[in-house]
Formats: C-alpha cells, structure tokens, sequence
C-alpha cells in the first residue's frame, strides 16, 4: 500500500494531466485530489472526503458510480472474450447488441452506428465520412465544416477546431482552414441588450448565411452543433433556434451533425436532445452516457441517407480506409448494454426531467435575485449559474479576478463539486441522473453559501 505522500509525489513527477496547469502542478502549488471509490452521486477521495459529484465526472456517470450490474457485466466479457476486433466483418455479441440498442432508442431516420472510444475521435470520424460523402456524390469542392463559437467537440486536431473555445486554441495553430465559426445561440450574451429572444434567432440565422453566402454554399459540407450547448456555458437554445438554422442548411444542402455526446441518453429528460428540439440530424455523435463511463466508448450514428451514399461508395472502391484497432471494443460495449438497461430499469430519463426541473427552479428561486447573478439557466439535469458584475448594465468581472474557480473552491469546501466553466463566470452543474430531490436541495444550499461566502450575502 502506498502511503499518500508517495502517491503525490509520484503524481506531480511523472503524470502530464488533461486541462491542468502543468507548471503549477508539478511544482506542487495547486491541490491534487486522488479519488478512491464512489457510490450514487459521492465519490470519495484517499483523505476520507466524500463529496456530492454534482458534475457527474466530466458529466458522464450519468448512473451514478458503483453501479455493480455494469462492473459485472464487464468482468464476465473480461474472462469470456477481453477483445476481438470489428474488421473485415467480425463482432461480438456484445457490440452487435448494443448498436441495435442504440438504434432502438435513436431518431426515426437513423441507420447504423459505428463505435469509437471517445467523443474527440468520434466527431474526427464524423468529419471524414463527411467529406467521403461528398466525394462519392461527386461534389470535391463541398467540404468545410460550419460550428458554432463556445461549442465544444473534443480537442483533437479537426475536433480541437470545431470547439469554439480559445483556450483549445490559443498556442496550437487551431483552427484549421476548413472549419468555420458562427454566431453561438446564447441569448443573455446577445450583442444587443435591447434583442427580444425573436430577434436574437433572426440574428444568429442572419450570421450563419452570411457566413455561407460569402464561402458559397458549393464549398461548405455540414455544420456541427450541441442541442444544448455545454462545455461553452451549459446554455439552451433560444426558441425556434433550431427549426431556423435546419431550414438555412437544408435550402443550401448542408449536413447536419448532432454532437449528443453529453445530452444523449437522458441527460435533457428525453432520450435525445435530438427528440426534444425536432432535429433531423444526418450524424449524431455519442458517447459519455452511453457507458456512464464504466468503459470508455463512443459513437457515430448515421442517417440512412448518409448509409446510402457510404454503402455506393465501398461499392465503388473498396472497403472503407476507415478503422481503429479498439473499435467497439467488446468489453466498452458490455459496459454499454448493461449501463443502458440500468437507465432504462432506473427510469432515468424521466428523473432528469422531474428532478433536473426540480433543481433549476429550486436554483433559480435561491440565487436569481443575488445581485451578481446575472443568469440561472437550464434544461433537464444540466444547469447553469453565471455571475456579472453589473446586473442591469450586464458588465462582467474581469477574467483576473478568476471568480468561476473561486466559487467552484467555496463549493468544494461545503463539499459539493461542480464546474466553473473554462469561459465567462459560470458554474455548471450536471450531476448524475439519479440525483434526488433531498441531494438536490444539498447541491442548492450548499451553493447558496458559497456565492454568499465569495460575493457577500446580498
Ligand atoms: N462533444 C461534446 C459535446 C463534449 O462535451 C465532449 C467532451 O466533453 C466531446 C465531444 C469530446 O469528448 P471526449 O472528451 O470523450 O473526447
């Protein structure tokens, strides 16, 4: 057994964590916490802490942790078959099941599901059958991606340019030329404070064909959206958002894709965010919810118009050049089946609904009029709290004063995690989906003290 210290040590002398300050880190002069098991919406960590996971990991364990149907069923894959690959026709029962499963539960019109490991490397294969798309269908000029500015779609080359975020670009020579950026549909941060809702959707659809008008439409293949946008500030759409910007893509013959990586499989209180703003997607990409992150596992699932036209272009040249070695890996995808028969026997969805409506109003009652608040916002088990200056005039701190992660710290303290945004002062919360109404009003309280704690009680 290692004692801690050695353990720390270790940590800061050889592990490059993700989104860390890795100078900071190493040095030793900001916190680590070393987690050693979870049960429901706690973790607990090697100090003996247990903590209220309201950010669900990076929210993903939508099941809540130390779920022991998904831990078996990966032990039992584990000793029958620990891997055999997808190539050149072969599967598992494991994989074969859980693509019908997804399809199952997916939108009408979609077709056939393709697994990858993570969201990033799913949205990079999105983009490559795009552009294959385009190809067989004879159109080679077709292929710039449209995403929206504060989207997030991982941090790959192609991916880590979709994200709309400048901290994923800043310093590594993103974005890439075929990637575009428009307007993101966030109302409290429309360009004018004047714009009704009405007005700021008429705005973005203004942006967007404004964008496509001067790259002409003949050049640009899809565009890329979250139903609700997240990683950007956890922010849902204005009304008639949706339905406006599908009718621009459709009179230029634009591609749809749907990052559903964090809103799938319940998190907005329906299966797919897709269901619940009417989206037609031709792709939609999944993952987070899909294993609850038992086993990591995403992927791509395509229309059966995109189908079509993939199934004519291996006629036509071969198998698809497409693949990784650990491509519906049997054990993630054991991980799968059991994790989506839990959300389904937990009635899940429909406790991010209740619950997730629960919690938002709950927030809203107890920090809307906090004179720093500027926003409470939310849908399903995601919500937002972001904080301004200046209420009436909408001036927000400056990025210095770093008061996200100081309110974040406070919350930590009473115990509570959430997340402060990487942009603006936001803290979001999108804590498992079988959050209860008693955990909820721990999650409200405890954040409730901690505003008061860093803004001063109002
Ligand atoms: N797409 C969305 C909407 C996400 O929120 C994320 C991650 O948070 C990704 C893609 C990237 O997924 P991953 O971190 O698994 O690569």
């Amino acid at each position: 057994m290692l004692t801690n210290d050695q353990l720390d040590r270790w940590d800061r002398d050889n592990f490059f964590h993700p989104s860390t300050h890795l100078g900071q880190h190493a040095r030793g002069e900001s916190p680590s916490r070393i987690i050693t098991g979870g049960s429901g919406v706690y973790i607990e960590d090697r100090d003996g802490n247990r903590l209220l996971d309201a950010f669900a990991g990076l929210y993903c364990v939508n099941v809540g942790y130390g779920r022991t149907e998904i831990a078996d069923a990966i032990a039992e894959q584990a000793k029958q078959l620990a891997y055999y690959h997808a190539y050149v026709g072969h599967g598992t029962e494991a994989s074969i099941t859980l693509a019908k499963m997804i399809l199952e539960r997916a939108p009408k019109n979609m077709s056939k599901v393709y697994f990858g490991l993570g969201g990033s490397d799913a949205n990079e294969t999105n983009i490559k059958m795009v552009w294959y798309y385009n190809n067989i269908l004879g159109r080679p000029e077709k292929k710039k991606i449209i995403s929206r500015w504060r989207g997030y779609h991982g941090s790959g080359l192609m991916t880590g340019s979709l994200t709309g975020l400048a901290s994923f670009h800043n310093k590594f020579d993103l974005p890439l030329s075929p990637i575009l950026h428009t307007e993101a549909p966030y109302y409290y941060r429309r360009p004018r404070l004047d714009m009704s809702e009405a007005d700021f959707v008429s705005h973005c659809v203004a942006e967007l064909e404004a964008l496509i008008d001067r790259e002409g439409a003949d050049t640009i293949a899809a565009f890329i959206g979250e139903p609700v946008l997240g990683t950007g500030g956890l922010v849902p759409p204005p009304q008639g958002y949706w339905p406006a910007i599908q009718k621009v893509l459709k009179k230029h013959d634009i591609l749809l894709i749907v990052d559903e990586v964090v809103t799938a499989f319940g998190r907005l209180g329906a299966m797919f965010g897709s269901d619940k703003y009417g989206l037609e997607a031709d792709i939609i990409t999944i993952a987070k919810g899909l294993t609850s992150a038992y086993a990591p596992l995403s992927g791509s699932i395509f229309s059966q118009r995109m189908w079509d036209v993939l199934v004519r272009g291996t006629d036509e040249n071969g198998a698809i050049g497409h693949g990784w070695t650990y491509s519906s890996h049997p054990i993630s995808a054991a991980a799968g089946v059991a994790n989506l028969l839990l959300v389904d026997s937990l009635g899940l969805v429909g406790n991010a609904g209740t619950v997730g409506a629960y919690l938002n109003a709950a927030m809203r009652d107890a920090l809307a009029a906090h004179p720093h608040v500027g926003d409470v916002r939310g849908e399903g088990l995601l919500c937002a709290v972001e904080f301004v200056k200046d209420k009436d005039s909408r001036t927000f701190f400056d990025a210095s004063e770093k008061l996200g992660p100081r309110l974040a710290a406070a919350l930590l303290g009473r115990g509570v995690i959430a997340r402060a945004m990487p942009q603006g002062d936001i803290i979001g919360f999108a804590p498992p989906l079988c959050l209860s109404r008693q955990e909820a009003d721990i999650i409200v309280a405890a954040f409730t003290e901690a505003v008061n704690e860093v803004l001063g009680r109002p």
